[in-house]
């Protein structure tokens, strides 16, 4: 069987723990490969790697390291249709989609193109008498980044893409789920010109992470998965001494005025709730039509447009969307449905009974619609990570903006209307982190951030723009006197600038 390695100072290396984790096919559900999960010393092992690339690779200047990203850039531009194969082989995505993954990570590469117009610094001359100020931004050292399923190509490049360019060398703990891509992405960096050891890949669980987090000599952490884990992970590595920034999950709210364009409404619902199988942060899965007759109208038109959706398999041109990555994750999908109903949501299309002929054991799952769903409902208030849609009812505007305002994630929502004046009150208010106006997935570009609020993220800081390069640098500042002529006196006060 196919086993992934790690990717340790610019080679493949095997594991040694004896422990690994199945890949599987989702489109099958067969078991298509094994990734090795790493020790403690596995890990010891990548970061001496890093450690010891890291001060050659600060040092080179910043254009050099800039001509990297665009050999990088130009790469998986060739490599794009290998690597949206592999993606989808792995994840279930179908192939337009990894290449979409694949897309929004290399935009943050071309803005790593542009590294040495960031890290210019700041210049104050004469702060005072023969005085001059001037702050700089350095690396930190060695960083680390833990990654979830749903973007195996994305994820890993807002985190090494922003790090690297500013200096600094890179562990990577994929998902042991779809591993193969990072590693892709790691050989790629190396035949673009990044010494060995800048980008190392060491796959694993629990015991990979907690080595990160406890290690030394690594300064900053970047972790983007579900929010419990994103918790733990802030607390653990500030408690190291780390700086950190923890991205969460999510449910994303879409909220659909009267006056809105239900055509266009019901398809970006229809991509945005089941596209991926509905396993984005950026998923909207919940919509909100305020007033009765929008949600009827919506919820009409919604049934229509789900008969038309094709599920199939990653390669199939066809399909909509494919499997979910999971057997597993499949099954909780379900209990949740169950739970809607249990709890007393009117369940108007059930996803469960799917099947795709020939791929019987494929982890599919149909798309699911949920009316009369309320803020009590559990499943309304936790993330489903699934192809299933929910109608929450709200009679007046206010009680729309409140929804996704009182809910416990805030990482997107969206806001569906041709009321300029209603659109920008609900952005300016709403207590989330990325706003959509008329943008069911706004995902911001990679020159802005991105980043949710409340359990959506832990830390003060997105990622990628100038808010990744603020992470992954520190500020020096440095005051420089050059006086003339006479000695002055000693100050015993503190020196002002008066
Ligand atoms: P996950 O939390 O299960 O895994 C994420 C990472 O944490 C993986 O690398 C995994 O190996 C590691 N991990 C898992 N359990 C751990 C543990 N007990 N201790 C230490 N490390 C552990 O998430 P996932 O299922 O891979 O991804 C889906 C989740 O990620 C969803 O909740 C989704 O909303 C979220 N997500 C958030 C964003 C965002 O930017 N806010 C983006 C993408 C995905």
């Amino acid at each position: 069987m196919r086993e992934i390695t790690h990717f340790i100072d610019g080679a493949a290396v095997a594991g040694i723990s004896g422990r690994f984790g199945d890949i599987f096919n989702p489109n099958t559900g067969e078991v298509q490969a094994r990734v090795a999960l790493a020790t403690a010393s596995e890990l010891d092992a990548a970061v001496a790697a890093a450690v010891r690339a890291q001060v050659d690779w600060a040092a080179t200047n910043p254009q050099r390291r800039a001509r990297v990203m665009f050999e990088f850039k130009r790469l998986i531009e060739a490599n794009m249709d290998d690597l949206a194969q592999m993606l989808s082989a792995e994840h279930g995505k179908v192939i337009a989609d990894s290449k979409g993954d694949i897309q929004r990570g290399l935009e943050v590469i071309e803005f790593a193109c542009g590294i040495p117009h960031v890290l210019k610094g700041e210049y104050t001359e004469g702060a005072g008498p023969g005085i001059d100020v001037y702050s700089m931004r350095q690396p930190l050292g060695v960083a680390a980044g833990i990654t979830p399923f749903n973007f195996p190509a994305m994820i890993p490049m807002w985190m090494f893409g922003i790090a690297i360019a500013v200096g600094n060398s890179f562990i990577l703990k994929p998902s042991e789920k779809d591993p193969t891509v990072p590693v892709r992405l790691a050989e790629l960096m190396m035949e673009a010109g990044a010494p060995a050891g800048v980008l190392n890949v060491v796959h694993g669980d629990k015991v990979a992470v907690d080595a990160i987090l406890d290690h030394p000599d690594i300064r900053a952490v970047s972790f983007v998965g579900s929010s419990d884990i994103a918790q733990y992970i802030y607390a653990r590595g500030t408690a190291a001494g780390k700086r950190v920034q923890a991205m969460g999950g999510a449910k994303n709210h879409g909220v659909v005025l009267p006056d809105a364009d239900l055509d266009q409404v019901v398809k970006d619902l229809s991509g945005a709730a089941f596209g991926s199988a509905g396993e984005r942060c950026m998923a909207l899965p919940v919509v909100v039509p305020v007033g009765r007759a929008t949600a009827d109208e919506l919820r009409e038109r919604m049934v229509a447009e789900i008969a038309t959706l094709q599920v199939g398999i990653s390669t199939d041109p066809a399909a909509h969307y494919g499997p979910v990555v999971s057997a597993a994750h499949r099954q909780k999908i379900s209990d949740y449905i169950q739970m809607g109903v249990s709890e007393g949501a009117e369940l108007v299309v059930d996803g469960r009974g799917f099947s795709l002929q020939g791929y019987e054991k494929g982890f599919f799952i149909g798309p699911t619609l949920f009316d009369h769903v309320t803020p009590t409902m559990q499943t309304y208030q936790e993330e489903i990570f699934g192809p299933v849609l929910q109608i929450v009812r709200a009679a007046t505007f206010e009680e729309a903006l409140a929804l996704p305002s009182a809910h416990q994630y805030g990482n997107g929502v969206a806001i569906f209307t041709r009321d300029g004046r209603a659109a920008r009150e609900f952005a300016a208010r709403v207590n989330v982190g990325m706003v959509g106006i008329n943008v069911p997935i706004p995902v911001p570009v990679a020159y802005h951030s991105f980043g949710g609020w409340k359990r959506s993220a832990f830390g003060d800081t997105n990622q990628h723009g100038l808010e990744g390069v603020k992470f992954y640098t520190k500020v020096k500042t440095i005051t420089a006197r050059w006086p003339e002529g006479a000695h002055e006196d000693s100050a015993f006060v503190i020196p002002t600038m008066q």
